[in-house]
């Protein structure tokens, strides 16, 4: 399961890690996707959701088809 949202797209992003000396090495920032069961088209499914669409959904902003 890779950190990918299955609405939005959204993945991770990269950056540098900078120490307190401003040495700079690489870093990532994974979203935080979490596992939303639900049931689409009458068929259960476990679908990868980042928490910000999580939150759309439940707000009743974004509905899953
Ligand atoms: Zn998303």
């Amino acid at each position: 399961m890779g950190k990918l949202c299955e609405l939005c797209g959204k993945g991770a992003m990269s950056g540098n890690l900078v120490s307190h000396s401003n040495r700079k090495t690489k870093r990532s920032w994974a979203p935080n996707v979490q596992v939303f069961n639900t049931v689409i088209n009458g068929t259960p499914r476990r679908v990868n959701l980042c928490t910000r669409c999580l939150r759309s959904i439940r707000n009743g902003k974004y509905k899953l088809d």
